[in-house]
């Protein structure tokens, strides 16, 4: 064969690596957006349904490692990994096969934008949407037998209020309808809270959160226990595009090998954190599932594992006003006032402006959000560090 002139080595020089049959400790991040057999006849059969990968949107295998790693620590059917926690409730919905004229039901205890694709996507699309109290357990669970819903979407841990799902009763009321129960999970990760066993029927998780734990990925993730809702999700990543990056998967990998550790300490501190706040002259309340005083602390104490509860929590300001919210806000030294959860580090947020500013002051009033609401993700940090940092802009805070 002619030799080839240098030009075409450079472009492939490096691309076909030999390993000697050893593999790496840590997974290869596999950056490439197609991929080659060892025959033509072997790539082209996994068009026809053969295992292989052959191109990044059908499948990566950095990517397929973390599906692997999710499916095995919710113990499901598969997952399915997107390119953000949003991308991941849309896919769920989606896959359901949710159409013109389907009822949604949403909790109103969720994160601001996903009952935005609620309102704003899905019923433009002729879909129904409803949002309704899905915490009030008995309510809920008449509401759908009522309204027969194709989808009753909650979330396990809710943002920013903390309120708990009984996931149990909701699986029950939804199966009677054949709807199907999607879990968002993200605040309490596999960790704390094996869905399935709890009867959802998919488990999403923002994995930009505590999975890739170190506030340097944005990814989502949907897991099932039934192979044609995991064929559907497939589909519905391959043709809307909205895939997760080889790099975030891998970082995402890497972090969920501290999963376990980081977890128990977030937990171990927001319970330390929430007990100072519960008792600070400043606070009028504190919203903490680990807490006796919060009035879903014994459903808490039944859906989460190793008696944790999270390292989320919320609190609001005895003087309730938007300037010494944001005061507080900006008094703070050491915990950081960045609008994102679950990094290594501690962070705080005033929902009102940021997670769920998309909410009219009405919606925000009627979920309790308050101009005094502040929402702390607790890190991993010494839990007395914390608080010091908390107790000194509580009282810089006051005007
Ligand atoms: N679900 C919950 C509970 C969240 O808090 C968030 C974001 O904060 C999301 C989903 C969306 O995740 P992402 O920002 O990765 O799209």
């Amino acid at each position: 064969m002619k030799e080839r002139v240098r030009d075409t080595v450079a472009v492939h020089v490096g691309t076909r690596t030999e390993a000697h049959g050893f593999h790496g400790t840590s997974p290869p991040i596999e950056a490439s957006s197609a991929f080659v057999a060892d025959s033509v006849d072997r790539l082209y059969a996994v068009f026809k349904g053969e295992p292989g990968v052959v191109y990044s949107r059908l499948g990566n295998p950095t990517v397929m490692a973390l599906e692997g790693a999710i499916t095995a620590l919710e113990g499901a059917a598969g997952a399915v990994a997107y390119g953000s926690g949003m991308a991941a409730i849309h896919a769920a919905w989606l896959s359901c096969g949710v159409k013109r004229d389907d009822l949604v039901l949403t909790s109103r205890d969720c994160y601001g934008s996903t009952l935005t694709l609620l309102r704003g996507v899905l019923e433009r699309l002729g879909t129904r949407g409803m949002i309704a109290d899905l915490c009030d357990t008995e309510a809920a669970c008449a509401l759908i037998a009522e309204q027969r819903p194709t989808i009753v979407h909650c979330e396990i841990i809710s943002n920013p209020l903390m309120r708990v799902a009984d996931i149990d009763a909701l699986a029950d009321a939804a199966h009677g309808v054949d709807a199907r129960l999607v879990v968002d999970a993200t605040f309490a990760t596999p960790m704390l809270f094996r869905g399935f066993e709890h009867g959802a029927d998919m488990v999403v998780h923002s994995m930009t959160k505590y999975l890739g734990g170190h506030g340097d990925i944005t990814g989502g993730i949907c897991a099932v226990n039934d192979e044609q809702l995991l064929a559907a999700l497939r589909h519905t990543v391959i043709v809307t595009g909205a895939v997760l990056s080889p790099f975030d998967a891998w970082l995402t990998l890497r972090g969920m090998r501290t999963l376990p550790l980081r977890m128990a300490k977030h937990c171990d501190n927001a319970r330390l954190v929430a007990e100072f706040l519960q008792s600070h002259p400043s606070v009028a309340r504190t919203h903490y599932p680990g807490l006796a005083s919060h009035p879903q602390h014994a459903l808490a104490s039944r859906l989460f594992e190793k008696g944790r509860y999270g390292g989320m929590l919320a609190f609001d300001l005895k003087d309730a006003t938007r300037e010494q919210a944001m005061s507080v806000l900006a008094s703070l030294e050491l915990v950081c006032p960045a609008t994102t959860l679950g990094d290594a580090a501690s962070l705080a947020l005033f929902p009102a402006a940021s997670s769920h500013r998309e909410l009219s002051a009405a919606e925000l009033q009627e979920l309790g959000i308050g101009e005094g609401l502040l929402r702390l993700s607790v890190g991993i940090e010494e839990g007395a560090d914390i608080i010091a940092d908390l107790d000194q802009a509580l009282a810089r805070g006051r005007p």
